[in-house]
């Protein structure tokens, strides 16, 4: 665990349909090609072979991990790669019998490929390992990676991102957050924000959300006019741009079902592997953006206040989760993916609205307290249904959540961190048919057509 979970941590731009499941594989491939091209083996390599076990072995081929692999040993990062060649990447590999190490081109087959979902791996339930032969079948380097959620990627018992420095208000849960804040007189967002200046510097961390809250928009606005079916064998057609149709035509209040639309338009962006932000994983890229674009829309705040402080409250909210439960679907279900992003929208969105800490830290704790148990069953293993709609009612919950907290002075009898952790050990004796596995739940119970 990093000593300080940092908003760019939380808040990656990247490309759909999974956190776990595309970004994290396709860093852990970089990393790997890396391992093999600074130890002085990439020259000699003949044949790549890549094992994907547990929930990446059995959900990884609709998730797009096939794809994100071949374009992270190509040398492709998700904050840079074009998601139409991606998508594209393992159809190429097939039918042209090659693939690439960055430059180095080798033979391909789907023999290079196994997925094995019913080996899990003692250390997490998203595993990969990559091993080299030279030409004569001489192992060259093997290497296990963990893709841990929200694009973490972990190996050799290592955070692999993690590059960690000092900063001034270090908290480890929610109590020691507002105890610090009380201390020092600061917001949830101030105190967020100091501890980002000391880590990134001002310049960079402001540019940084400036872009994320860009790319945030910018996955809003583009789903909102995109039309026709998402990939997969489900048949899902996108809706967000017709809800927008009719929304405009309306004369009544429909500020609520804006939101929906907006989270919608996101997810239908996530779904046929485009450009989203991670917030904090892919499958529930929508609830934070469509809470910050009502924000924007609807409660008139200005761009700066989104970009910096909504963005960062919710990502101090979002390290605990982090921290002390987990974020990842395979993990702990959907309770971590989506109840996780709701309870950081709540935190968002109270902070700029002008909510005391408590009063945030009781939002966030409401948004999640209704997400406890919540299971992901990914139906054929996309990430569509229940996924898409999924992030619709929680960023309505986030706004519901937020609302009742306002109403009160922050007072109440579960705190955050309770419900962190009952969530956390939720997750644990949540079966594994729930954990993105596609093996219980709406994943066995609606028919593919
Ligand atoms: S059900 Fe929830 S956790 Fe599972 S893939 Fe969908 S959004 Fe992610």
């Amino acid at each position: 665990m990093p000593d300080y979970i940092s908003a760019l941590d939380l808040f990656t731009i990247g490309i759909g349909p999974s956190s776990s499941h595309t970004v994290g594989p396709m860093r852990a491939a970089l990393l790997f090609a890396s391992a093999l091209r600074s130890g002085g083996k990439l020259e000699h390599t003949a044949r790549v072979q890549v094992k994907l076990f547990g929930s990446l072995g059995a959900t990884g081929p609709g998730h797009g991990t096939s794809n994100a692999l071949v374009a992270g040993l190509a040398g492709q990062t998700p904050e840079t790669c074009d998601p139409e060649e991606v998508s594209r990447a393992w159809q190429q590999a097939n039918e042209s019998s090659m693939w690439f190490v960055f430059d180095r081109q080798l033979n391909f087959s789907a023999d290079d490929f196994s997925f094995q979902p019913l080996i899990h791996l003692p250390r997490h339930s998203n595993g990969l390992r990559f091993t080299s032969y030279s030409s004569s079948g001489e192992v060259l380097l093997v290497q296990t990676y963990y893709s841990v959620g929200g694009g973490f990627v972990e190996a050799d018992h290592e955070l692999v991102r993690e590059q960690r420095s000092e900063v001034p208000y270090p908290f480890s849960s929610a109590e020691e957050l507002l105890e610090i804040c009380s201390r020092e007189q600061l917001s949830i967002a101030e105190l967020a924000y100091r501890n980002e200046v000391a880590l990134h510097g001002e310049e960079v961390i402001l540019s940084k959300l400036s872009a994320i809250w860009q790319a945030m928009k910018s996955s809003i606005e583009t789903g909102l006019t995109k039309h026709g079916q998402l990939p997969g064998t489900l048949g899902v057609s996108r809706r967000a741009a017709d809800m927008a149709n009719q929304l405009r035509g309306m004369t009544e209040d429909t500020s609520n079902e804006w939101l929906q639309a907006f989270a919608i338009a996101v997810n239908e962006e996530n779904a046929a592997g485009q450009r989203v932000v991670t917030a904090p994983t892919n499958g529930a890229a929508g609830i934070i953006p469509a809470v910050a674009y009502y924000a924007m829309k609807f409660k008139a705040l200005p761009e700066d206040a989104i970009a910096k402080d909504f963005l960062l409250t919710a990502a101090a909210i979002g390290s605990l989760y982090k921290r002390n439960a987990s974020i990842s679907g395979a993990e702990a279900g959907c309770q971590g993916e989506v109840g996780s992003a709701c309870s950081m929208a709540a935190a968002g969105l109270a902070q700029v609205l002008g909510a005391t800490n408590k009063q945030i830290e009781n939002a966030a704790e409401i948004a999640m307290e209704h997400n406890l148990g919540l299971t992901c069953d990914p139906v054929g293993g996309f990430v569509q249904m229940p996924c898409i709609e999924r992030n619709a009612i929680a960023a309505g919950t986030a706004v519901a959540a937020v609302r009742l907290a306002l109403l009160g002075d922050g007072t109440h009898k579960i705190s955050l961190d309770t419900v962190i952790e009952t969530m956390r050990q939720t997750g644990l004796d949540m079966s594994t048919k729930y954990k993105e596995t596609s093996l219980g739940g709406l994943a066995v119970n609606v028919v593919e057509c």
